[in-house]
């Protein structure tokens, strides 16, 4: 399989899960939680160590443990498509789609940080970069938030760290209550003024007419992006609202292939492509997603996650921007050293630190350890 002229080989895999709970209620559209479960992949070679992650259930780490390590473990370390390849191999039964590719994404991303660390080069550098700074967009704005936590988070943004896009959870309760979606539209456009791009994500609460109708009265807000106005899974329903409405229609969050993507865009479906590497297969299989959406015209944006995009990110010539999602900046922020910061709506990459440059803070991560 491998042989001495290769480099080092992978000399261990392994998994960790860690459940943090939210700073409060939170909820879109479609969905209410109170915590977020992180699982981290690292991989060891030659004296060096990688770290990935994935934002899904607990059991992503029984996955890596059981399906992924087994058949990384003895391979060559800077030989990532060959270790990619059998690990979607290894999950065929599993579900390529879902829990065990979150897990494969995680151990991808931990190969692609300990490549660039044994060359001692950053990642985005490894790979080769088309930008050094990547924009964000400030993202949370949840359903569950009153008008007071809502204005708060939109200003520390917009003001303290001068972000200049952001986007808010509509859709409440299933679409059940546009009344409120509207009220919380007008009051975002209020807080942040005329200067900032305002997006809404409706996690697929609205119906197609529903949603051609919400948008028609939100007219004077200059909403610019509406993401998943229905399901991601309903493209025919996608299409037609992009059809009709004024701001760009967006979806792929929940794309675990290559072949969901070109679907999504051979359809029509959105303006913008969204994919996430924590969800897709890692940066290998991201950085193949845009090349998907180029193919039809379209640019990508990086969905949650901001450090796990970054570097990838900056290698994309089609990038539109990523998401600096209230959730996982936190947790990022809790567990990591080295995290960027995105004050002007930019991440800046460090020139002088190998791989990704996070380094986990284990005694900080430690007391949330579930798996
Ligand atoms: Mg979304």
């Amino acid at each position: 399989m491998t042989g001495p002229t290769t480099g080092p080989l992978v000399e261990a895999v392994e998994a960790s899960a860690y459940t943090v709970p939210t700073d409060g209620p939170e909820a879109d559209g479609t969905l209410a939680w109170d915590s977020t479960t992180i699982v981290l992949a690292r991989v060891r070679a030659g004296g060096g160590t990688g770290l990935g992650w994935t934002y899904g259930p607990a059991a992503c780490a029984s996955v890596i443990g059981d399906r992924l390590a087994p058949v990384v473990r003895g391979r060559a370390a800077l030989d990532i498509p060959a270790a990619w390849q059998a690990m979607v191999r290894a999950v065929r039964n599993d579900g390529r789609q879902g829990v065990a590719g979150y897990a494969l994404s995680a151990v991808d991303v931990a190969l692609w940080d300990l490549k660039a660390r044994l060359l001692d080069l950053p990642l985005h550098r490894l790979i080769g970069a088309a930008r050094e700074e990547v924009p964000v967009y400030g993202s949370g704005g949840f359903t569950t938030y009153d008008d007071r936590a809502l204005t708060r988070q939109l200003t520390h943004w917009t003001q303290e760290r001068r972000i200049s896009r952001v986007k808010i959870k509509i859709g409440e309760s299933w679409g059940a209550n546009p009344g409120r979606d509207l009220e919380r539209m007008r009051l975002a456009r209020q807080v942040v003024g005329e200067g900032v791009e305002l997006f809404v994500d409706v996690n697929g609460g609205y119906t197609v007419k529903q949603a051609v109708r919400v948008m028609g009265e939100a007219a004077g807000l200059d909403v610019r992006w509406l993401e998943e106005p229905v399901s991601s899974d309903d493209l025919d329903g996608l299409r037609e609202v992009r059809a009709v409405v004024s701001p760009e229609v967006t979806a792929g969050e929940y794309g675990g292939d290559l072949t969901y993507f070109r679907r999504m865009c051979q359809a029509g479906a959105v303006d913008c492509l969204q994919a996430d590497v924590s969800r897709c297969g890692g940066i290998s299989e991201w950085l193949r997603v845009a090349a998907v959406a180029a193919s039809y015209g379209l640019q990508l944006s990086g969905h949650c996650a901001p450090h796990l995009h970054a570097h990838a990110a900056a290698a994309v010539p089609n990038l539109r921007h990523l998401e600096w999602f209230h959730d996982h900046a936190r947790i990022e922020t809790m567990f990591f050293d080295g995290v960027l910061d995105p004050d002007d709506g930019l991440l800046r990459l460090r020139p002088d630190a190998p791989g990704h440059g996070l380094s986990l803070r284990g005694a900080d991560a430690e007391p949330y350890r579930v798996g």
